[in-house]
């Protein structure tokens, strides 16, 4: 199957009929872009950046339309693709916490995309299912880099990105691979995750406000030892007892969890 721009473009004009109105659709390739596809939108116009790997994984006009539902979802549920984020000190640490609030945005696209397009959901499942290849997200990390802790939560993310799908759908597609590989600390920690994205929708119903809890959750989670979480045990590097820069009851809800932690004090 060919698949260029201007097929992207009009599938997603096609997508998006009657619910964005007039909008304007482009599509940019972009061999820079760290995910498959991602969209940007003002009230002119929607672009669609996709990526060369993306065109690879298309295999069918249709699922290049289930794939644009799916962007269009994120058109829909967020104001703009911009974040607001404090200014850390490193760009290692700046895109693990995109990575982690990206988690939230993707899930609030995968809700409207069940409810928008339940009749897709099946053929969109099984593409997601066929394309899903979390071994492949890890890469190798420069153990002498000062951030390699944040390169490694990022790579952890990015298959967290591709997993809450599954997590909502309820396919253990990601436990079952979890388990093989002897890593079900991996799922565990993704559940926390998912506890907490669903306990910031019950907190607060703004969505700037929601990212704003993630950043506390983010904060919460990146006191996980990635490197023991890789190796199947759940440890805290240090106690998040005394933290005071996250909301008081993500915190609860973390101490909740009787986490291990290695420097207790
Ligand atoms: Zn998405």
């Amino acid at each position: 199957m060919r698949v260029d721009k201007y097929a992207i473009a009009s599938t997603m004009r096609e997508v998006a009929a009657g619910t964005v109105g007039r909008r304007r659709v482009r599509a940019i390739c972009e061999r820079s872009l760290s995910v498959l596809v991602g969209t940007t939108w003002t009230d002119e116009e929607i672009v669609v950046h996709f990526s060369p790997k993306f065109l690879a994984l298309l295999d069918s006009t249709e699922s290049l339309r289930l794939v644009m539902q799916h962007e269009l979802c994120h058109v829909l549920t967020a104001p703009s693709a911009n974040m607001t984020l404090p200014r850390f000190a490193s760009p290692a640490v700046t895109a693990t916490f995109v990575g982690y609030l990206d988690l939230f945005r993707e899930r609030l696209a995968h809700e409207e995309f069940l409810r928008r397009f339940a009749g897709d959901v099946p053929r969109f499942h099984e593409w997601h299912a066929r394309i899903f290849d979390p071994a492949n997200s890890f890469g190798p990390l420069d153990p002498a880099g000062p951030d390699i802790r944040y390169h490694l939560f990022s790579q952890i993310f990015s298959v967290y990105y591709d997993a809450v799908f599954f997590e909502l759908t309820g396919d253990d597609i990601f436990a079952r691979w979890c388990q093989e590989s002897n890593i079900m600390t991996l799922h565990r920690a993704l559940g926390f995750a998912m506890e907490d994205m669903a306990s910031i929708r019950q907190l607060s119903g703004n969505y700037a406000m929601q990212l704003e809890l993630m950043q506390s959750s983010c904060r919460l989670f990146l006191h996980l030892d990635p490197f023991r979480l890789l190796a199947g045990e759940m440890i805290l590097v240090r106690s998040i007892d005394e933290l005071t820069n996250v909301d008081a009851r993500l915190l609860a809800q973390w101490q909740g969890r009787s986490l291990a932690c290695s420097h207790p004090g």
